[in-house]
């Protein structure tokens, strides 16, 4: 690994939909919100592990005029209260609203946030005192994996959502750290490893 930089704490950063929660292609209501069983459970985990838990989301609907940026915000607001009952919070929300070809003026163009280029993990490093070098991230597509590697991180394609169709597309000479099959077998690979110096030590 490059330059340890312990002042700074290692994180894992997760994608969203499909690998928190159910894909439904565009959520659109706040009832949709769906997680898989497991969710909470991988992210308290985690969280007692000493990583620090940052969501990073494209959310391109927003530029296609499909949903608001309210909407994205509400369904954060929706999954954190979620989360934070169960002592599972996460610390930062991160989302892209662009895309290159948008309907939304505001939003429509090349960003540099939307994965797999890593703007949202650059940000979030910058606001939480994150190391990228030292963190993991957990997704459903290719674009998450390649988010990863932008930033030195170590990267896991779990086969929920898009993960186990992404499996079987993957793209010539994409490289990926591991394949899961869903967020808490991530979980129990990321706390079962040793190649990296990080917070260890299970509390009961
Ligand atoms: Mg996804
Ligand atoms: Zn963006």
């Amino acid at each position: 690994m490059a330059h340890i930089d312990s002042s700074r704490r290692p994180a894992v950063f997760l994608d969203r939909d499909g690998t928190i929660n159910v894909d439904v292609g565009y959520l659109h209501a706040v009832d949709q919100l769906e997680l898989f069983p497991w969710s909470t459970d991988a992210l308290r985990l985690l969280k007692r592990a000493g990583f620090a838990l940052v969501i990073v989301t494209n959310q391109s609907g927003i530029a296609q005029g499909l949903i608001a940026k309210g909407f994205v915000e509400e369904v954060h607001g929706e999954l954190q209260r979620r989360l934070e009952m169960v002592g599972a919070a996460i610390d930062g929300y991160y989302y892209c609203p662009h895309h290159p070809m948008g309907s939304v003026e505001k939003f429509r163009g090349d960003c540099r946030c939307r994965k797999p280029n890593p703007g949202m993990i650059e940000d979030a490093a910058r606001d939480l005192g994150l190391d990228p070098a030292r963190s993991w991230v957990i997704g459903d597509k290719w674009i998450d994996v390649q988010l990863g590697q932008a930033v030195g991180a170590t990267s896991i394609l779990v086969r929920t959502g898009w993960g186990a169709f992404q499996e079987e597309r993957r793209p010539p000479g994409q490289h990926v750290d591991a394949v899961c099959d869903n967020l808490i077998e991530a979980t129990a690979l990321i706390l079962n490893d040793t190649r990296l110096e990080g917070p260890r030590g299970l509390e009961t």
